[in-house]
C-alpha cells in the first residue's frame, strides 16, 4: 500500500488507475480510524478496483474553542488499519500541502447545513464542503464513501456533488457501534470510564424516542436529562420520503458527541 503526501502524486496515482480501466472509491476521514472507517473501507474496497482513504485533520471545520489541536493522531496505526481494510492508496498531506496560503475560496450549501450541526457548530459544514470539493477535485471520479454516523454531513455533501456537478457517486454507510450501542467515533478517546458508560445514553435516548416517534424529542431529552454526565445539545426528528431520522447531539464532560437512527416509514 502507498502512503502519499503530495496531491499531485495522489492525482497521479488515481488518474494511472483510471486509464488503466480500474474504478476508483475515496474513503475522506480525519484519521484515529476505528472499525466505522474501516467498515467504509471494506465497502469500498468490495466495489472498487483501487480504494484510496485520505487522513487529514481540517482546520476549516474547526471553530475557535473547539477540538482542534487535542485531535488524535496516529497515521502509523491508521495506515495499518486502511491496509487490512483494503486500501490501496493512502493520502495524508500537510496543512500546508492542502493550504498553502490564506484560504480564499469556501464551499456553502444552504438549506441542509443549518440547523442542527450547523446551528451549533457555525462555520463547520463551509469547512467540511470545501475540504471534500477539494478532495474530489484531487482524486477525480470516483465513488465516494461517507458514514451515516454523521448524517448531516452526509445530506451536505450529497447536495454539494449534485449542485457542482462532481463527478463522483455519494455512497452513504451504516453507523457502527460498540457492543454497548455507543457510535464508534475518534473522539471516544476523550472519555474518562465514568463518561464512557455514561455516553451510552445517546442510543438508549434514540432507541426510546423510535419507540414514541410524535414525542420524539421530548423523550430523547428526558432520557438524556437522566444523565447528570450529559448535557444535551439538541434531539430532533427529520422527515424523509421513507423515514424518520431521529438524530441527538450532547456533551459528555468536553466531549462532544452526535448519533442517529432511522425508522423506517
Ligand atoms: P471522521 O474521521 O470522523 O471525519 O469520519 C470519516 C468518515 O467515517 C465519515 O464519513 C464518518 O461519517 C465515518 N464514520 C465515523 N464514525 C463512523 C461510525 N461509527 N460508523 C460509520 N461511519 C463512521
Amino acid at each position: 500500500m502507498q502512503v502519499i503526501d503530495r496531491i499531485e502524486a495522489f492525482r497521479k496515482e488515481l488518474d494511472a488507475a483510471r486509464a488503466d480501466g480500474r474504478t476508483v472509491g475515496l474513503v475522506p476521514t480525519m484519521g484515529y480510524l476505528h472499525e466505522g472507517h474501516a467498515s467504509l473501507i471494506r465497502r469500498s474496497a468490495n466495489e472498487c478496483d483501487v480504494t484510496a482513504a485520505t487522513v487529514f485533520v481540517n482546520p476549516l471545520q474547526f471553530g475557535p474553542g473547539e477540538d482542534l489541536a487535542a485531535y488524535p493522531r496516529d497515521l502509523e496505526g491508521d495506515v495499518a488499519t486502511a491496509e487490512a481494510a483494503g486500501a490501496a492508496v493512502v493520502f495524508a498531506p500537510a496543512v500546508q500541502e492542502m493550504y498553502p496560503g490564506d484560504v480564499l475560496t469556501s464551499v456553502h450549501v444552504a438549506g441542509v447545513s443549518e440547523g442542527m450541526e450547523g446551528g451549533s457548530r457555525p462555520g463547520h459544514f463551509d469547512g467540511v464542503a470545501t475540504v471534500v470539493a477539494k478532495l474530489f477535485a484531487i482524486a477525480g471520479p470516483c465513488r465516494a464513501y461517507f458514514g451515516e454516523k454523521d448524517f448531516q454531513q452526509l445530506a451536505v455533501i450529497r447536495r454539494m456533488a449534485s449542485d457542482l456537478s462532481f463527478p463522483v457517486e455519494i455512497v452513504g454507510c451504516p453507523i457502527v457501534r460498540e457492543p454497548d450501542g455507543l457510535a464508534m467515533s475518534s473522539r471516544n478517546v476523550y472519555l474518562s470510564p465514568e463518561e464512557r458508560g455514561a455516553a451510552t445514553v445517546l442510543h438508549r435516548a434514540l432507541e426510546a424516542g423510535a419507540t414514541d416517534l410524535h414525542h420524539a424529542s421530548a423523550v430523547m431529552a428526558a432520557a438524556v436529562a437522566a444523565e447528570s454526565l450529559v448535557h444535551l445539545d439538541y434531539a430532533e426528528v427529520v422527515e424523509t420520503e421513507h423515514e424518520y431520522r431521529l438524530l441527538i447531539a450532547a456533551r459528555v464532560g468536553t466531549t462532544r458527541l452526535i448519533d442517529n437512527l432511522g425508522v423506517s416509514k
